[in-house]
């Protein structure tokens, strides 16, 4: 009731009036009337000035052809995400720019359907026109990449600005939210803890066979046991190899928020770096050698993080590309202002297919070269988080037979 328009209210009130004033006064029926009438015809005629006023003041009350006003639109294009509107046919009446950023060119007045073929989303809004009430699906497209969306519709649900009172169930909402990223996560952290618990197992098993060889036949071979209880030691050892990167791994995920605020200085840690890794270097007959272009060079760092950093890439130089016979280490400026620092081997180089792939956990270019070094597969997986903490970049290169160099690049200090 209260919803009425007032010239509804004026309308019904003189018509009380009227009546009372006709039953009160014979003959009079023929004035009232008249006068009815004519009151109808001036309220209907002051209303319509009314919403042409309003229109005139607020053009953005107008529906267009989408079925939003000019307002409701701008609010659609401001979401983040794609939206769509749809007509009670399933339409499509307008789409914010995001949708076609999604999803690819989009015109309007095709039908939703010519675009998203998924029988679950299309039963869902014909669920949501029919019923008018809102609906929830998810969505997985594999073409052109694999993506996931949970995809709402609901009815656009207001009064009309003019004509019968009414709620509006003529257009629908349908937005989509790109739930990729989370389930992406959600795979590589499943990926991982079965590729964790796979090279966990692989050294078990191998200590659990010489363990029962051990009790039984080789009870009493003293030349057998010798022999097994070497192997169970490397075993044991790459478990604890294992172990160790996996933790380190989750502490530097566990601060990946914070951004390091310690100040450390590049050129005394790399001669420090130079020491501590001079009796590998000895070991696989490298020379590894320091150059800089200045005195100092300082950024915002963690100065054990850099360390574990720089020591994992100069051990997978000394390990994988020892047989050209020295590494070079050069800390420069770019000419954005940031420093970088270069290692680079001379050795056989990464096939260009391997670069982009590197750094992710338990990906090695080859697995028994990787076991027999002693990798667990993790170091570059390390060194990237690591590096993302301090927001500085990993930058490889290689070409095949000539080496490679893996380059970290600081973010330009402020
Ligand atoms: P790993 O523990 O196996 O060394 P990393 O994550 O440190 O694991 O390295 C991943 C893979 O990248 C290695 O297994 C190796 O195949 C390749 N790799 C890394 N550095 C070099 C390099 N300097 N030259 C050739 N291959 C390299």
């Amino acid at each position: 009731m209260t919803n009425l328009r007032p010239h509804i209210w004026v309308l019904l009130l003189a018509a009380v009036g009227l009546i009372y004033l006709a039953s009160q006064y014979e003959g009079s029926w023929q004035v009232a009337l008249p006068l009815f009438f004519g009151m109808v015809l001036i309220a209907r005629w002051t209303d319509r000035r009314r919403v042409k006023r309003e229109a005139k003041v607020n053009p953005s009350k107008k529906l267009d052809a989408s079925g939003l006003t000019m307002e409701e639109c701008s609010l659609v294009d401001a979401i983040s995400s794609p939206v769509f509107v749809l007509d009670r046919e399933g339409g499509i009446t307008y789409a914010n720019p995001i949708s076609e950023r999604t999803f690819g060119s989009i015109m309007r007045g095709q039908h939703i359907q010519a675009r998203f073929r998924a029988p679950e989303v299309i039963r869902m809004i014909d669920d949501v026109i029919q019923s008018g009430q809102p609906g929830i699906v998810e969505f997985h497209e594999r073409v052109p990449t694999e993506r996931w969306f949970k995809v709402e519709a609901a009815p656009i649900v207001r009064e009309r600005p003019h004509g019968p009172t009414g709620k509006i169930g003529a257009h629908y909402l349908l937005q989509f939210r790109d739930q990729s990223e989370v389930r992406l996560a959600d795979r590589m952290r499943s990926d991982f803890i079965a590729n964790a618990s796979h090279e966990l197992r692989t050294p078990l098993a191998s200590l659990t066979g010489f363990i029962e060889t051990l009790q039984g036949p080789a009870k009493d071979d003293p030349k057998a046991r010798t022999n097994f209880l070497g192997i169970m030691q490397e075993q044991a050892g790459r478990m604890a190899r294992l172990i160790d990167d996996l933790l380190s791994l989750s502490r530097i995920e566990m601060k990946s928020h914070r951004v390091p605020d310690g100040e450390v200085d590049l050129v005394p840690l790399l001669k420090q770096l130079r020491d501590s890794m001079s009796i590998l270097a000895e070991d696989v007959g490298v020379d590894i050698s320091i150059s800089s272009e200045v005195e100092n060079a300082m950024v915002r760092a963690d100065r054990d993080e850099l360390l574990q950093v720089f020591e994992n890439l100069l051990e997978n130089a000394c390990k994988y590309g020892g047989s050209g016979g020295k590494i070079d280490v050069h800390l420069k400026k770019e000419e954005s202002g940031a420093w970088s620092v270069t290692v680079r081997d001379y050795g056989p180089g990464i096939p260009e297919e391997h670069l982009p792939r590197l750094t992710e956990r338990f990906y090695r270019v080859d697995v028994d070269t990787s076991r027999q070094k002693k990798g667990t597969g993790l170091g570059l997986a390390i060194v990237k988080h690591i590096l993302n903490r301090h927001r500085a970049q990993l930058k490889v290169r290689s070409t095949l037979g000539e080496g490679a160099s893996f380059s970290v690049q600081f973010p330009p200090q402020s």
